[in-house]
């Protein structure tokens, strides 16, 4: 196939099941007929680069110079970015094809996709499930096949909830190896971009173009590049896995604890061996997440005022009326519940109480997983307690909600890699099983989940 016509394919799935879907925000279709020309030309004079001319979208959250980049929110729904995130020039860099930017939670603060200003992402499994969230667009294009990669990002989950919920493989890489710049900021200790797509080769060979210093974020980590498909292949044999109890405990459906453990015991085929692991912490993630996550929302989400760019309300009467109904009018509901939380933990008289007792705690949970990779070369367990719940089930219950991340949010606080890969199905909706490795350990979890596809 050439470019042209992949991209033509791609984009004729995108118009006869996306209205269905809701997987796009934004089509870009002239730019990507552009794109894939291009890239035909250097396929026509030899360039085989991996991904020249393959078609891709990116989470309506990397900024994209000329193109919306709406973060999910009507705040940013007439925000066009002049630049381009890093992700984003070093995906054109590799020559793929953007064929537009997916759906997401807002800001991406949710499980369910179902906080979008531009309405849910169905699953496309069954209309009535949600994908999960808040990378919910892009994991449901990917399964759908409207795109067969897509970017998302994961702060707390979000790419390896809705990975598993839609049957697809997601990467949540150490903390510093993909650039922040352009991406629009949640929480910036825990937030970090990923590849979505059908197979872990797919991911190793999209994570190459993604991963890789930036001297325009603070964080980004000076490492040498690595190739991420080198360990593709390598046996399995001796390789020790930790399965914590405390994944298996209380609140895990039984059908999708059944679905994960035969995933698990199908490596012991490959030659691995299984331990049982403490992670004595990972109960007090998701409360310490839930002070951490707010407070660092509360302030990045501050610059939104109505002022520089973004929404702002008609006819302010002065200043802090401008300020006061922008943004009451811009948020949505989820976004100002976690501005009030964070507000109030960083509040004088509190931030001990709240914001320093958090921190204490993700020292110790990150501690956990150290004293556990002393011990054995991976973790495994769920990605999420039940299959995809359906529709309007959680929207009125947050701390429910919250609790759909009980099994992802703990490798966030502690910044290493984690990955989501289908294991099987629970009626006819899908179970991801999470594998969970040391830090700058993607090459080897991408080979874990390349030998298990
Ligand atoms: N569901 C979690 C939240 O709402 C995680 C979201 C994410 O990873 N961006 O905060």
């Amino acid at each position: 196939f050439s470019s042209v016509e992949l991209t033509q394919h791609f984009l004729a799935r995108i118009k006869r099941y996306d209205s269905q879907l809701n997987c796009f925000i934004t089509l870009t279709e002239t730019q990507a007929l552009a794109q894939a020309k291009a890239a035909d030309m250097r396929l026509a004079q030899g360039d085989s680069s991996p991904l020249l001319g393959i078609p891709m979208a990116h989470k309506d959250i990397f900024c994209t110079n000329g193109i919306k980049t709406s973060c999910g929110s009507k705040m940013l729904d007439n925000f066009i970015a002049p630049y381009d995130a890093h992700v984003v020039q070093k995906c054109a860099t590799s020559g793929v094809v953007m064929l537009g930017k997916t759906n997401m939670d807002e800001f991406a603060m949710g499980s369910s996709n179902e906080t979008s200003f531009y309405g849910p992402v169905k699953n496309p499994w069954d209309t009535q499930a949600v994908p999960g969230g808040s990378s919910g667009g892009s994991a449901a294009a990917v399964a759908a096949r409207l795109v067969p990669m897509a970017t998302g990002t994961d702060t707390g989950g979000s790419i390896r909830q809705p990975a598993a919920l839609c049957g697809i493989s997601g990467l949540k890489p150490t903390y510093g190896l993909v650039s922040r710049y352009g991406m629009i900021a949640f929480a910036s200790s825990l937030d970090q971009g990923g590849p979505m797509a059908r197979s872990a080769e797919d991911l190793a060979l999209f994570f190459n173009a993604m991963a890789g210093y930036d001297p325009q974020d603070s964080t980004s980590l000076l490492r040498d590049p690595e190739d991420y498909t080198a360990a593709l292949g390598q046996s399995l044999a001796g390789l020790k896995i930790g399965v914590p109890k405390a994944f298996f405990g209380e609140g895990l459906d039984a059908q999708v604890a059944a679905v994960v453990q035969a995933a698990i015991e199908e490596f012991k085929k490959a030659g691995a061996e299984l331990y049982d692991i403490e992670l004595p912490n990972s109960h007090l993630s998701v409360p310490a997440y839930y002070i951490i996550a707010p407070a660092e929302c509360s302030s990045n989400l501050a610059r939104y005022d109505g002022v520089r760019f973004g929404y702002r309300c008609e006819q302010p009467k002065d200043l802090i009326d401008l300020y006061k109904r922008s943004r009451a009018e811009g948020f949505g509901a989820e976004v100002k519940r976690r501005i009030m939380v964070g507000t109030y933990a960083l509040s004088a008289g509190y931030y001990d109480a709240y914001y320093l007792k958090a921190q204490q705690i993700r020292r110790l949970i990150s501690d956990d997983f150290k004293q556990a990779f002393k011990q054995v070369d991976v973790i495994m367990g769920p990605v999420s307690p039940t299959p995809a719940f359906n529709l309007g089930e959680k929207v009125d219950d947050p701390v429910t909600m919250y609790l759909s991340d009980i099994y992802t949010i703990a490798i966030n606080l502690a910044g290493i890699p984690a990955m989501s890969i289908p294991a099987g199905f629970v009626n006819d909706r899908p179970i991801g099983l999470q594998l969970i490795g040391n830090y700058f350990s993607e090459a080897k979890l991408l080979n874990i989940a390349h030998q298990y596809q």
